[in-house]
């Protein structure tokens, strides 16, 4: 596995394996790699046959100085883990690489005035900046990115649908600890009770499941009963409880043809967020968590 620092390299690297019919996949990080990173990889390899992983800790998309101080960072473990995943290149530019003159942005409207668009102002704006530089220093025939983040994807896809970026994004599935946390490189800073009630998030998720299947479609039912079983977890904060509808984002009154349920709440000083996808087959709804 080859780790470069600077966009030359890569490229060079790039036009290398392109010079051999090879396929480019990518999977955009940063860092402090778990399972989830590493499924996005394990299905990046099903659809090409080189593997980029960026690992670029974004400042641009901080809202809190302090959440960007304090993001968890080990790199050397990041590489023994991504090489055994079967990564063949990694990306781990410096900020001054990413932003020698930072003058031009890609932003979006209406998809981030709810969920986390609401609470983090900018950082969508920074995701999808860096996402568009990344896209254009690697440019990948696939790149990867995991509904654990699902205001992300959808918006990076509909980036890439409005530029008309030569990419195929492939949305995977959320990689969850065994108690049904979703896995995030975030969830080190859970200590002690906030780490066990935590679980009240994925918790909710199964309860709206649970109504769903009962036939419950109301999104004014949906929210309340989810945020009782937050609230019993005793989180410092509640976020949102939002139902939202796939393709917009924007909050909807009742379930859709494909809509997502998406939570946010703090335990302790760490800010967690999961979803779930429900889709709508005739009468019959699939929840995807
Ligand atoms: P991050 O390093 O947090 O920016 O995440 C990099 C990529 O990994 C994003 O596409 C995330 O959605 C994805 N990801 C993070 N956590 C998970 C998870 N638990 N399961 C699947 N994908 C994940």
């Amino acid at each position: 596995m080859k780790i470069v620092h600077t966009i030359n390299e890569l490229r060079n690297e790039i036009a290398l394996q392109r010079s051999h019919n090879k396929k480019i996949g990518f999977v955009p990080t940063m860092g402090y790699l778990h399972q989830g990173h590493l499924s996005l990889v394990h299905i990046s390899r099903k659809h090409s046959d080189y593997q980029v992983m960026s690992i670029f800790v974004n400042k641009m998309q901080f809202n809190d100085p302090k959440d960007y101080t304090t993001y968890p960072r080990d790199y050397e473990r990041d590489f023994a883990l991504a090489k055994d995943a079967g990564v063949d290149l990694i990306f781990l530019p410096d900020d001054t690489e990413m932003y020698q003159n930072r003058l031009v942005y890609i932003d979006i409207e209406m998809m981030t005035d709810h969920l986390c668009g609401a609470t983090r102002p900018g950082h969508f704006r920074g995701v999808l900046t860096v996402v568009a530089k990344l896209f254009n220093i690697v440019q990948p025939d696939v790149s990867v990115f995991g509904q654990k983040d699902i205001q992300q994807a959808v918006i990076i896809q509909k980036m890439v649908k409005d530029l008309n970026l030569p990419v195929t994004i492939i949305v995977a599935p959320i990689i969850r600890e065994p108690d049904g946390l979703a896995m995030s490189s975030r969830n080190v800073h859970l200590k002690g009770d906030d780490r066990t009630n935590a679980v009240v998030i994925y918790k909710s998720l199964q309860k709206a499941e649970e109504l769903i299947h009962q036939g419950e479609v109301q999104s004014h039912k949906l929210i309340p009963a989810m945020t009782d079983i937050i609230t019993s977890g005793k989180p410092k904060k509640i976020d949102y409880v939002s139902v939202v509808d796939y393709e917009t984002l924007q909050p909807i009154e009742s379930l859709k043809e494909k809509s997502v349920i998406a939570v946010a709440a703090f335990f302790g000083p760490t800010r967690l967020i999961d979803n779930m996808i429900v889709e709508k087959k005739g009468d019959t709804y699939t929840c995807i968590y």
